[in-house]
């Protein structure tokens, strides 16, 4: 088995990494091809060829391929390449886009956490691999792929899937796993993200009756639209128990069957993250965000309406949220609600799989006493495509260990992004160790 020292993946994992930090591929506008050359230039140095699949020449995806005997399971390392716009740069504390590595060991930099630290460790994970001659039974796919924090665009993994069927692989690894979480009784869990919940805007318009607005009247529409508001702020959403939902509740608490409501507390307690984000993976949940009323300051509308963000869980149909959304609302003012868009995401893999399996057996090697918890993401990410259009068996995972350790403004998204070496290190390791395992191991 290809197992290089820390020292020689640290050699190799940061230099890469500060090299596509370096690359401002911040979306919009994306720019992602100024990454995509860098993967290329480091990706063929090891040997490997590239393929660079642009639908647009400023934002290219990026394809390499170790190519298999057609005997076991194939396996894609998914990574993108853009990251959200710096809103705050003079705020850091060091450059957004400096890749600075300091004296502690962190690499700093927008995408340090999300996501060109694993972009960068499944990079080298497959030149390592591509540099020692190593044939896997499957097909090892790298993609590394633009447009992903915007999504809007057809120019990432939405648009390259239906151009390239030979992304078709049995399983694949990107972001939203990995995270390690310390209980409050001891244990160790490191999330492996099995699904996504998906996206289903609504729009909820409340009737009124129009009028002068020197006359003020109870039919303002606006009125209506704020007791609808309040009636969302109060509304507790029915709990639906997922195969997901239920592995995450009997690994923290033991069988849900009984009071979910207790058990989802009771699993809450264990970590300040569960408190905060179990109770989503349960349910539905409408977030009123965007507001609409009256065109003119002095005319009282007949209709005024709310935005709502719903994440409904995988299998839920627009006919459920609409009644669940009823049931919220009530049923003694005139509303209509509508949906913005088709629901995306909202698919889940197998929480037991081979690869599954060797998640776990790579902790037991180099995390003892840590356990994969599979969760369902309340965010979104590429892995639906994957599934949508391929049924391969779709993960995030990308596990860390020091991750916990830094403030929370140092995570995704955030001013002062960064990632340890160690941490890098680790999750290099663990791709290195997924493929060639996946490769000794049948098909599912
Ligand atoms: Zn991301």
């Amino acid at each position: 088995m290809v197992e290089p020292s820390d020292s020689d993946l640290a050699r190799e994992v940061v230099p890469l990494l500060q090299d596509l930090l370096r690359a401002d591929t911040s979306n919009p506008p994306g720019h992602e091809t100024r990454a995509a050359v860098v993967l290329k230039a480091y990706l063929e140095a090891a040997g490997l060829p590239c393929e660079l699949v642009a639908r647009e020449p400023e934002r290219a995806n990026l394809i390499a391929r170790i190519e298999g005997t057609g005997e076991g399971p194939s396996l894609a390392l998914l990574g993108h390449t853009d990251v959200v716009p710096v809103e705050d740069a003079p705020d850091w504390e060091r450059g957004p886009f400096s890749g600075d590595l300091d004296d502690n060991g962190y690499v700093w930099g927008r995408g340090a956490v999300d996501m060109k630290n694993q972009t960068a460790a499944r990079a080298v994970a497959i030149a390592l691999l591509a540099r020692s001659g190593w044939r896997p039974r499957g097909d090892l796919v790298f993609v590394a792929q633009a447009d992903e924090e915007d999504g809007t665009h057809q120019v990432g993994l939405t648009w390259l899937r239906h151009q390239r069927p030979d992304l078709a692989c049995d399983y694949s690894l990107d972001e939203g796993g990995g995270m390690r979480l310390e209980l409050a009784d001891g244990r160790v869990l490191v999330t492996l993200n099995v699904g996504e919940k998906a996206t289903l805007p609504a729009l909820v318009t409340v009737l009124g009756e129009a009028g002068h607005a020197s006359v003020p009247s109870p039919s303002n529409a606006v009125l209506r639209l704020s007791t609808i508001i309040g009636r969302l702020g109060q509304y507790q959403p029915e709990r639906t128990v997922t195969p997901a939902g239920r592995r995450m509740l009997e690994l923290l608490v033991g069988s849900p069957d009984g009071n979910l409501e207790e058990a989802i507390a009771r699993a809450g307690s264990l970590h300040p993250w569960l408190e905060r984000t179990l109770p989503a993976r349960f349910c539905t949940t409408i977030s009123p965000t965007r507001l609409t009323g009256s065109p003119a300051r002095n005319v009282i509308p007949s209709r005024a309406s709310v935005e709502c963000d719903c994440r409904v869980l995988p299998g839920t149909t627009p006919p459920q949220l609409e009644a669940e959304l009823r049931r919220a609302l009530g049923d003694d003012l005139a509303y209509e609600i509508a949906f913005l868009e088709e629901p995306t995401g909202g698919t889940t893999s197998p929480v037991d799989s081979p690869l599954a399996r060797i998640c776990q057996e790579f902790l037991d090697r180099h995390d003892p006493g840590a356990t994969v918890f599979p969760t369902i993401s309340t965010g979104f990410n590429d892995s639906h495509f994957m599934r949508e259009s391929f049924g391969t068996t779709a993960y995030g995972f990308s596990p860390f260990r020091r991750s916990a350790d830094i403030d929370e403004d140092a995570r995704a998204h955030a001013r002062n992004e960064r990632v340890h070496v160690e941490d890098l290190v680790h999750t290099t390791r663990f791709h290195l160790f997924a493929a060639q395992r996946l490769s000794e191991v049948g098909r599912a």
